[in-house]
């Protein structure tokens, strides 16, 4: 079948669509221009018209993926804004929220033939203000309302991180919401996949480390300097997240669920335990830190994701496994 995979030349959207062609899927992927999709392209040359790109210039208006849908057989929905570098709630609630709403909306309209819709949402649409004295597992059943309303009480003055979150929960309540509202109507069902932090190799385009994503940027900062403790404590291998995206369209019983997609929790600390000592200075380019020093660590907050690794199938990668294929990956940039 052939799959649209929306945000295509996105950190995780690379790996869910070369996952996909390997899987022996078809892909159309929707970038904001040619230009954008032009290292796609050239990435996925051997799979020939197996890989397409779609021109999506604004997800914001009305009718955006109208042309993009039509004659897919499923959809992946990836294209949200991940940075905190705005002040304004529109600016990530206005992409997140409509476009969930738009792409749902054309498939209903213009695409009779899709069966099935993943949405990557966010451990960001789960863990709210969960923290209690004692520790604290949340599960699919748990939603971050308390970003939601943080945002409406403060607009502008909410911390950025939090405007983020709320555009996770509201999109994602947005895409379960015109599920139920269209049941009828709609030829497809709905999977959410919620993953906290996403770490490891990078295969999209970038130009240098200050373009890395979000979450692979805190690890390049993370494997540089002393007791970082920036980005939140949960994580999982991109790889993985990808693989889940293709069980998401593979696994029947998958339909109509969340799912939390998550390794579990780190320090950075583990990472670095991970990178190969001569790499790590004085000689090479990474710190060390003190050396087991995360293993002991406890965390307020832990994420079940035994739903993943029930109904899907998942098997997580460790920490030690990233850090060497992220470190291999910078170093064949040069980096
Ligand atoms: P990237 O920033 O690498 O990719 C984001 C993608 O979304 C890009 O293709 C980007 O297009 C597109 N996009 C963002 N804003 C807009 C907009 N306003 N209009 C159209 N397209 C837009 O981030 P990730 O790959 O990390 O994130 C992908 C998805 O995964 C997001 O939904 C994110 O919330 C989710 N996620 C990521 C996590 C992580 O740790 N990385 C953790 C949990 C969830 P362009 O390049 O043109 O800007």
């Amino acid at each position: 079948g052939k799959v649209l995979v929306s945000g295509a030349n996105g950190y995780v959207a690379a790996w869910v669509v070369r996952t996909l062609l390997e899987a022996g899927f078809s892909v159309r992927g929707a970038v904001r221009s040619e230009e954008k999709g032009a290292h796609l392209k050239k990435m996925f040359t051997s799979y020939g018209d197996k890989f397409e790109l779609a021109v999506v210039p604004d997800i914001m208006k009305e009718g955006a993926f109208d042309e993009a849908v039509k004659g897919v057989d499923a959809i992946e929905h990836t294209a949200s804004p991940f940075h905190f570098h705005s002040d304004d709630p529109a600016d990530y609630l206005g992409p997140a929220i409509n476009g969930t709403t738009g792409i749902l909306r054309s498939a209903l309209k213009f695409a009779p033939t899709v069966k099935r819709v993943v949405v990557t949402s966010s451990a960001a649409a789960v863990v709210g203000n969960h923290f209690t004295q004692a520790v604290t597992t949340l599960s699919e059943t748990d939603w971050n309302d308390d970003s939601v309303k943080l945002v409406e009480e403060k607009g502008r003055e909410a911390p950025n991180g939090d405007k983020y979150r709320a555009s996770k929960t509201l999109a994602e309540r947005a895409a379960w919401t015109f599920v139920n509202e269209h049941k009828s109507a709609i030829s497809w069902d709905l999977v959410c996949l919620n993953p906290p932090l996403v770490l490891g190799p990078t295969i999209h385009e970038l130009t240098s480390p200050d373009a890395l994503n979000t979450s692979m940027h805190l690890m390049y900062t993370a494997f540089r300097t002393p007791d970082f403790t920036g980005g939140i404590p949960l994580w999982v291998d991109v790889r993985d997240l990808a693989t889940a995206h293709v069980r998401s369209l593979t696994t029947p019983e998958a339909g109509g669920e969340r799912f939390i997609v998550s390794r579990g929790a780190y320090k950075w600390q583990d990472f670095l335990d991970g990178i190969p000592a001569s790499k790590k200075s004085p000689s090479g380019p990474y710190i060390t830190g003190t050396p087991g020093s995360g293993k002991n660590a406890t965390f307020p907050i832990l994420l079940d994701a035994s739903k993943s690794e029930r109904v899907l199938g998942m098997r997580y990668r460790g920490v030690d496994e990233t850090a060497r294929d992220v470190v291999a990956d910078w170093e064949a940039r040069g980096w």
